[in-house]
């Protein structure tokens, strides 16, 4: 979980605008966009703008701000989609699921009907 932080990452390249994203909010240090490979309607991801691996690699105001934009960009799912719940999600290290090592949030809206097998 110690590890560089790679400037070529997929979501290095999305900050500075190589590769495109369907942006849902961005401030000075924040952007939030949807995955490309949405695992239920309305996926979205936040990042922050600073250069941090995982959870352990950032600042903790860095964190709150990411942590309360989260909260606030899932507020304006919920209002948008009507999902009957949200999953949260944030991984940190290649055997628990991080596949893009810049640190971010998984907004997963969840519909009753169809919920995550896990
Ligand atoms: P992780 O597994 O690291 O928590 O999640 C990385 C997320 O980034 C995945 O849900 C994946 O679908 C998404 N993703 C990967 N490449 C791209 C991309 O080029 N654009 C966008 N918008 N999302 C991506």
């Amino acid at each position: 979980l110690q590890m560089q932080y790679d400037p070529k990452n997929i979501f290095a390249k999305i900050l500075s605008g190589e590769i495109p994203s369907a942006k849902v909010y961005e401030d000075a240090r924040i952007l939030s966009f949807m995955d490309a490979f949405p695992q239920s309607k309305g996926h979205t991801l936040v990042i922050p703008k600073v250069k941090a691996c995982n959870l352990f690699d950032i600042a903790p105001d860095d964190l709150q701000n990411l942590i309360a934009h989260t909260q606030k960009i899932g507020r304006a799912v919920r209002d948008a989609l009507a999902p009957d719940g949200i999953r949260l999600m944030q991984f940190n290290g290649e055997p628990a699921g991080q596949t893009v090592f810049h640190i971010h949030f998984h907004i997963m809206p969840v519909w009753a009907d169809s919920p995550p097998r896990r």
